[in-house]
């Protein structure tokens, strides 16, 4: 069967899969080093999702007033609802300006103040003095489209670098041998050819799995390809329950509009026009974190006090501020709101309601980027020659939730620290041992059963009910009950996909097929996530179970990680098990974050 497809043998000593923000982060950092680097993307690198990062990326400069990465941190492990790793924490935080001005230098245009220093905006949940207040000016932008710039200022000096780019080429699955990750298959989208990668790494920066719910802000790419490959290998992936819905992405497009538009003075409404956020977060009201906030807002529709006629949305206010403020810090916006709600923004408040954003879950790894299991009982057991990094990864640094503007550093940070790993692991001109017999054969298989797909459901009615079902069933609010009903669906979403229909049979720019094999990387990720979300009883972060509405730091203080048994409606049974948080620092210079109370 696999006879049929021509495949074209590469040897790298390193290959990344990704070009959003942290793959080409890693790629260059790698390529730096002298490794013989691929990068292979399923779009071109400058359309990644990162491009639409808005509203900035967060470093304790103190430009505009006291800062130090010591209350990044702090207000990062809060953030986290003491989820996240504070060894990682540390690093990210105390790494963060130094990968700040390394961007500056490689050419992104931050908006600037008057004296030409890198402009910082408030975010939701930045504040000064170890969380005590007043609010941190912490997040560095380029007006409203810091992703855009980071991007391409990325790829332009990616370039400059001898690392070789596979564009347009799908990631099919890992090559495995032994619990060690050996290489990477792929697809060549443009004339169906298979690319056989051996590599002593790989680093997945596939991105987020946003596509699993049906209302999102994030690109249709984002199907997160790499946690579907990592299931697919026997790996588990972790914390996948917290989803963080974004307070404002517009009612009904699902369009993103940033947190710096509260950064810079927006405020909320409910329909008696009262600013609620000031009853729910008395000390941060707007700016409190994304979790919060989405709450207060999905709380004020419950009990009937949304706007429009249907009563379920809320008001953003920017009509307040200065025209001229919008103009210079909220361009992209200003007309996003217009093309995508029909609102003059200087004037009317713009209808906005909680929409699936990111996945604080992911991969796991450490500080290094090296992908972690638990085996033999070590939880830190590291998968050889396997790496991740961005969104697709969970290092755990954002834990129950994330912090605004703490994704765009993350990936710098992280992108760098996995290439300084890899460099220390692998010397240039490191011989290859030989790929296992029949390497190509379970990406193959996998790919012509989708190729010749004949049953009678198509892949979009699939994904569809997918979607609504996550949508209903595993949301801002959860209880047993809903998402008891909500695994039952999925269940049979899973089995449905064993009756799946692919029409194009052909290699060529295979859209329906590409699709497809998407659509089953979101799959199994969906089911792991409301798994893992009934699982956790307890409330934390993102995770908001009414059923059980406190946090318990003794029980639950802990990582889930779920394994996902099949692919394609065979098998389909999640099992899950824990990691510990990591209850240390880095180094001495600063003292482990007890849990308290998160409050804003
Ligand atoms: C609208 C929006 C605004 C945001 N604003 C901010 C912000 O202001 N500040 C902030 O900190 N965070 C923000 N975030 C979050 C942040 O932008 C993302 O988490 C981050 O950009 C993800 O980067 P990444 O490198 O992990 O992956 P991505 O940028 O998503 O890139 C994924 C890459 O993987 C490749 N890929 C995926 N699957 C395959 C495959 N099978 N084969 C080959 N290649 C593959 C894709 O081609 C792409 O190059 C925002 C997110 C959204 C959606």
């Amino acid at each position: 069967m696999t006879a049929a497809y021509k495949i074209i043998d590469h040897v790298y000593d390193a290959v990344v899969v990704g070009a959003g923000g942290s793959g080409l982060r890693a790629t260059m950092g790698i390529a730096e080093s002298g490794l013989k680097t691929a990068c292979i993307t399923k779009v071109f690198p400058t359309r990644s999702h990162t491009v639409a990062a808005q509203g900035g990326i967060a470093a304790s400069l103190g430009n505009m007033g006291p800062d130090h990465w010591t209350w990044h941190m702090y207000d990062t492990v809060k953030g986290s609802d003491w989820l996240g790793d504070q060894d990682a924490i540390e690093y990210l935080c105390r790494e963060a300006p130094a990968a700040v001005y390394e961007l500056e230098h490689a050419g992104v245009p931050f908006s600037r103040t008057e004296e030409g220093k890198i402009y910082q905006r408030p975010f939701g949940g930045m504040m000064q003095n170890m969380g005590e207040g007043p609010p941190a000016q912490r997040t560095c932008a380029a007006a409203d489209r810091t992703g855009h710039a980071m991007l391409h200022a990325l790829y332009q000096q990616s370039l400059k670098y001898d690392a070789d780019f596979f564009v347009e080429y799908f990631a099919l699955d890992l090559i495995m041998e032994n619990g060690a990750c050996r290489g990477v298959i792929a697809l060549c989208m443009e004339d169906g050819s298979i690319h056989r990668f051996r590599s002593h790494a790989v680093v997945l920066a596939t991105g987020g799995c946003g596509r699993v719910y049906q209302s999102a802000t994030s690109a249709h790419t984002c199907t997160g390809d790499g946690g579907g490959m990592v299931l697919r290998a026997g790996l588990p992936l972790q914390d996948m329950e917290f989803v963080q819905f974004h307070p404002t992405g517009i009612y009904g497009a699902g369009v993103l509009i940033t947190e710096g538009a509260r950064g810079e003075g927006g405020y909320l409404t409910n329909s008696e026009g009262e600013r609620f956020m000031e009853r729910y977060a008395p000390s941060a009201k707007d700016l409190a974190s994304r979790d919060v906030v989405s709450r207060s807002m999905a709380m004020e529709i419950r009990e009937g006090r949304g706007v429009g006629k249907e009563k379920d949305h809320i008001y953003l206010h920017l009509d307040h501020i200065d025209p001229k403020v919008l103009h210079e810090r909220l361009p992209g916006i200003t007309e996003t709101g217009k093309v995508f709600a029909g609102v003059d923004l200087t004037r009317q408040p713009l209808p906005v309601v909680p929409t699936v954003h990111y996945n604080m879950g992911g991969i796991p790894c450490n500080y290094h980027g090296e992908v972690v299991t638990l085996k033999d009982g070590n939880p830190d057991s590291v998968v050889p020659g396997l790496f991740a990094v961005g969104e697709a990864a969970c290092v755990s640094v954002h834990g129950a939730n994330r912090l605004g503007s703490n994704s765009l550093i993350d990936l710098v940070v992280f992108g760098r620290a996995t290439g300084h790993r890899i460099a220390e692991i692998v010397k240039p001109g490191t011989a290859h041992q030989p790929l296992p017999k029949g390497s190509e054969e379970f990406a193959l298989g996998r790919l012509d059963h989708f190729r010749q797909a004949k049953g009678g459901t198509p892949t979009a009615r699939i994904r569809d009910a997918m979607q609504k079902t996550m949508q209903k069933h595993c949301a801002v609010f959860r209880t047993d009950e809903l998402m008891a009903e909500g695994i039952a669906r999925m269940d049979e979403v899973y089995r449905s996909m064993g009756d799946i229909a692919v029409t194009d049979r052909s290699l060529i720019w295979n859209t329906d097929l590409i699709e497809t094999l998407e659509l089953d990387n979101l799959v199994s990720q969906a089911l792991v996530t409301i798994n893992g979300a009934r699982n956790r009883k307890e409330s934390r972060g993102a995770h908001m179970h009414e059923d059980y509405p406190e946090r318990h730091d003794d029980q639950w203080m802990k990582h889930t990680i779920a394994w996902f048994d099949g692919w394609g409606g065979r098998g389909g049974a999640t099992s899950i098990d824990y990691r510990p948080v990591h209850d240390y620092t880095l180094t001495d210079e600063v003292e482990y974050i007890k849990p308290k109370k998160r409050v804003y």
